[in-house]
C-alpha cells in the first residue's frame, strides 16, 4: 500500500484548525469527490474514501490528539482500523443525512425505471379447531391490484406505447442543487415513474393495474394455531410498470372449541364425574379430537385428577408426532337429591362417623377456641 498522506494536508486544513473548520472542510471536499457526482471515476472514489478516514481520525478529539502525537501509527494502533468500511456509513449519515440516498449500499434502491414491486396482502383467515388440527382445504377470494389485461400492464392504449419522459430522461428523479447538496426529487411531470402515457388505456385509466378478485385455493397445513403466518410468494399486489409483485400472507386465527382447550400440542378437556363415580370408579367416555374413547376412572378419584390420552393431541406443524389429550376429572356435588338420596346419604354419613347437624354449643365452642 502506498504510504499514507498527512490527515490535516488531505483535508486542506491548518494542524490548529477547530472543530467547525475541520467538518466544513471534510463537507466541501466530500460534496466535490462524492461518487454520485463522479460516476465510474475511480481516483474521485479513492479520494473521497480517504477524505473520509481523515475525517473519521480529526472530528474525534481523542484519535486526533493520538495521531498529532504518534501520527498514523497512533490511531491505528487503537485497534479498529479506518480503511473503509467501518465507520465510513456513520460519519457519512451523520453529516449528510438521506441527501444521496442513504449512503453506500442502499443507493439506487427501489429505483422506478425497474418498475415498483407490489404491495404485500394480509388476509385473515379463521378456521375451526377441527380444521387447524387435521388441516384443511380452503378457496380464498383476495380482493388486489391486478396488471391490466388490455394494455398488458403498460397503461398505455393498445397499440400505442408508453414514451421516455423528457424531464427526467427516464429516470423518474429530478436533480436539484441546494446549498452545498445535490438533492433528488421524485419527478412531477411523471410522477416516478419516469415514462408519459400519451393515450391512456380506458380501462385502467394509465396506472397499468385493476382492481380485480382473485380466487386461490390454500391448503391449510395440520397443526396451525392462532397467529400462524402461511405466505404466498408472488400472490400480493400486482408491480407497477413491470415490477415484481408483492406477497400475500394469510395469518390463522383459530375458532375457540365448545369443550377443548389447546396447550401448546396438547389438549385439555373437562370431564365431570358424580360423587359415587369418583369414590367407587367407573367407565366414562370421552370425547377426543378422533371421536369418543372409553376409559377407566380408578376408585377413589380425587376432583381435579388429570388422566391422559395418548397421540390424541394436535399434530405438530413441522414434524411427526402429535401432542396428547389431558382429561380433568371435575367431582360434581349434587345439588337436588330426591328423599331416598337424602335418607342414603345421611346414612352414609352416620356411618363414617360425621355428624351433619352439630348442636350449637359445640360450634360456638369451636369458634371460641379459634381466638384462644
Ligand atoms: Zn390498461
Ligand atoms: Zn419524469
Amino acid at each position: 500500500m502506498a504510504e499514507k498522506r498527512d490527515y490535516y494536508e488531505i483535508l486542506e486544513v491548518n494542524k490548529n484548525a477547530s472543530e467547525t473548520e475541520i467538518k466544513k472542510a471534510y463537507r466541501k471536499l466530500a460534496i466535490k469527490y462524492h461518487p454520485d457526482k463522479n460516476p465510474g471515476d475511480k481516483a474521485a472514489e479513492d479520494k473521497f474514501k480517504e477524505l473520509t478516514e481523515a475525517y473519521s481520525v480529526l472530528s474525534d478529539a481523542q484519535k486526533r490528539a493520538a495521531y498529532d502525537q504518534y501520527g498514523h501509527a497512533g490511531v491505528e494502533s487503537q485497534g479498529g482500523g479506518y480503511g473503509g468500511g467501518a465507520g465510513f456509513e456513520d460519519i457519512f449519515g451523520d453529516i449528510f443525512g438521506d441527501i444521496f440516498g442513504g449512503g453506500g449500499g442502499q443507493r439506487g434502491r427501489g429505483g422506478h425505471q425497474r418498475g415498483q414491486r407490489g404491495d404485500d396482502l394480509r388476509y385473515n383467515l379463521k378456521v375451526t379447531f377441527d380444521e387447524a388440527a387435521f388441516g384443511t382445504e380452503t378457496k380464498l377470494q383476495i380482493p388486489r391490484q391486478e396488471s391490466c389485461g388490455t394494455c398488458s400492464g403498460s397503461g398505455a392504449k393498445k397499440g400505442t406505447s408508453a414514451k421516455t419522459c423528457n424531464t427526467c430522461r427516464g429516470s423518474g428523479q429530478v436533480r436539484f442543487q441546494q446549498g452545498f447538496f445535490t438533492m433528488a426529487r421524485p419527478c412531477n411531470e411523471c410522477r416516478g415513474t419516469g415514462k408519459i402515457i400519451e393515450s391512456p388505456c380506458s380501462d385502467c385509466r394509465g396506472t397499468g393495474r385493476v382492481r380485480a378478485t382473485h380466487t386461490l385455493s390454500l391448503k391449510i397445513p395440520a397443526g396451525v394455531e392462532t397467529g400462524s403466518r402461511l405466505k404466498l410468494s408472488g400472490e400480493g399486489e400486482s408491480g407497477v410498470q413491470g415490477g415484481p409483485p408483492g406477497d400475500l400472507y394469510v395469518v390463522i386465527e383459530v375458532k375457540s372449541h365448545a369443550i377443548f382447550e389447546r396447550h401448546g400440542q396438547n389438549v385439555i378437556c373437562e370431564v365431570p364425574i358424580s360423587f359415587p363415580q369418583a369414590t367407587l370408579g367407573c367407565e366414562i367416555e370421552v370425547p377426543t379430537l378422533d371421536g369418543k374413547v372409553r376409559m377407566k376412572v380408578p376408585a377413589g378419584t380425587q376432583s381435579g385428577k388429570t388422566l391422559k390420552l395418548t397421540g390424541k393431541g394436535f399434530p405438530s406443524l413441522q414434524g411427526y408426532g402429535r401432542g396428547d389429550q389431558l382429561v380433568v376429572l371435575r367431582v360434581e356435588t349434587p345439588t337436588k337429591l330426591t328423599a331416598r338420596q337424602r335418607e342414603l346419604l345421611e346414612e352414609f354419613s352416620r356411618e363414617g362417623g360425621e355428624s351433619l347437624c352439630p348442636s350449637e354449643k359445640s360450634f360456638f365452642d369451636k369458634v371460641k377456641k379459634m381466638f384462644d
